[in-house]
């Protein structure tokens, strides 16, 4: 298509050459989306009612009022998604597709849940032909739920990590993976060693990391079951390689804080053993931060580090109730994570659900309630967007419809359910629509979900 140039000034679409707009595509409905940090600046979104938004070869063109675009008749095709709302795809911090085949086991805590419940399923994933059949099972689902990119868990074996890569990549999905460094505390088979660790993991991220819509995340499942030599393994992989991830579990259970302070007799922290070896870097990922204190939190923003709410899974297990108000105090990035299979859903709507309400819970406990505010719907929807595209560095990416962006976005449908389309009929700001999506809202609620501009749901 050399011959066609089209070229974006001020708010004009300009052409120079052929007269025609071959291949942009305008989907017509309402929008939104966030601009800048929103847990910032509160301006920092765009909302049009009745809007377009232009997609280009996969690329967002831009978002616009749809009355004040002028070339409809030159567009190659125009959707006309009028009473749904689109929004970016839906970003997830934090998941293991490796526990797709146990969620929802009943009555454990994390460090039985662990033993009785996840070890044994992640044995399985010793066979590349299971874990193809699961991450492709996986992917499909995250597709349903609206869920475009996310940073996932694999298991101990190479293999399981080469599955999921290659059933990534066949969806063009942009998705970053690791394998687990585990070298003790946990059932021998899924054991590797500190040498093991290190040339396994640098043979993958030689084959996948910046592999085109792939990237590599060093991936210790967290410090009760890594020796201090395999965390020294990890930190070295970050120093040689620095546009890598480290994605790792922190504070999530007290009974799990106890044994790090066991196991880590000289740390100050349990971020402090994280610190130690050099693992707070712009792209680090804590999923859960339960137990963290203010100063644990100030340090990670200092670190422009990121930690992954995960609501759902700290209710499911009973592990706690993020403190949402101190996180977003100290300017750290927080993303949202379903942590399937401690959360027991993939839907990052339910998830939205949840985070209300455990930030709702945060005032039962409170000596001082009025001062606790709950997520607000805005505040959600960020963080299911652009707030986990900067959790994950990748907002120059991915979580906003500004122009260039890759164009992953998902259309919500209130008549879904029809209790949802009951309430939405019944809402008179956006705020209130956007609660009723984010409190009823499920995989039924996402219409169609688009990976690079192309139709997947
Ligand atoms: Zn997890």
């Amino acid at each position: 298509m050399c011959s066609l140039r089209i070229f974006i000034l001020g708010t004009f679409l300009f052409m120079v050459s052929i007269p025609s707009f071959a291949s942009i595509i305008g989907y017509r409905g309402e929008i939104i989306h966030f601009t800048g940090d929103y847990l910032e600046d509160k301006s920092a979104y765009q909302h049009y009612s009745d809007g377009i938004l232009l997609v280009d070869g996969g690329k967002i063109l831009k978002a616009e009022n749809y009355s004040s675009f002028k070339d409809i008749h030159l567009l190659s095709e125009l959707v006309d998604y009028r009473g749904k709302i689109l929004v970016p795809g839906f970003i997830d911090t934090h998941v293991h597709y490796t526990q797709m085949e146990m969620l929802a086991s009943y009555g454990n805590q994390l460090l039985d849940w662990l033993n009785k419940d996840v070890f044994p399923t992640e044995m399985k994933f010793s066979s590349s032909t299971h874990s193809q059949k699961i991450a492709s099972f996986f992917l499909d689902e995250l597709v349903k739920n609206g869920t475009t990119t996310a940073l996932v868990f694999a298991s101990t074996y190479p293999q399981s990590v080469d599955a999921f890569f290659m059933e990534a990549q066949k969806r063009n999905m942009r998705m970053i993976s690791g394998k687990v460094l585990m070298d003790r505390n946990a059932p021998a088979a899924l054991l590797d060693t500190p040498e093991s660790a290190y040339r396994d993991s640098e043979a993958l991220i030689k084959k996948w990391h910046n592999n085109r819509r792939l990237q590599y995340a060093v991936t210790p499942r967290f410090a009760p079951t890594s020796s201090e030599q395999e965390l020294r393994v990890a930190g070295d992989l970050l120093a040689k390689y620095p546009d890598l991830y480290l994605h790792t579990h922190i504070a999530e259970n007290q009974q799990e804080t106890e044994v790090v302070k066991k196991l880590f007799p000289y740390s100050e922290s349990y971020l402090d053993v994280y610190g130690k070896y050099g693992l707070l870097t712009p792209r680090s990922v804590f999923a859960h931060a339960v137990y963290l204190s203010n100063d644990d939190f100030n340090l990670l923003a200092r670190h422009h580090s990121a930690v992954a709410f995960c609501p759902m899974s700290n209710l499911f297990l009973g592990s706690g109730l993020f403190n949402y108000g101190d996180a977003v105090k100290s300017k750290v990035k927080i993303g949202l994570g379903t942590d399937m299979g401690g959360g027991n859903d993939l839907s990052i709507l339910r998830t939205m659900s949840e985070a209300y309400k455990v930030t709702m819970m945060r005032k039962a406990g409170s000596q001082t309630p009025d001062n606790i505010l709950p997520v607000s719907p805005l505040e959600n929807l960020y963080l299911a967007t652009l707030g986990g595209a900067k959790a994950l560095d990748l907002d120059n990416h991915i979580g906003s419809f500004l122009p260039g962006r890759e164009a992953d976005f998902i259309v919500l449908d209130p008549q879904s359910r029809s209790i949802l389309d009951l309430r939405v009929a019944e809402s008179t700001s956006l705020e209130e629509k956007l609660f009723a999506f984010e409190m009823l809202g499920d995989d039924r609620t996402v219409l169609h979900t688009y990976i690079m501009g192309k139709k997947m749901k």
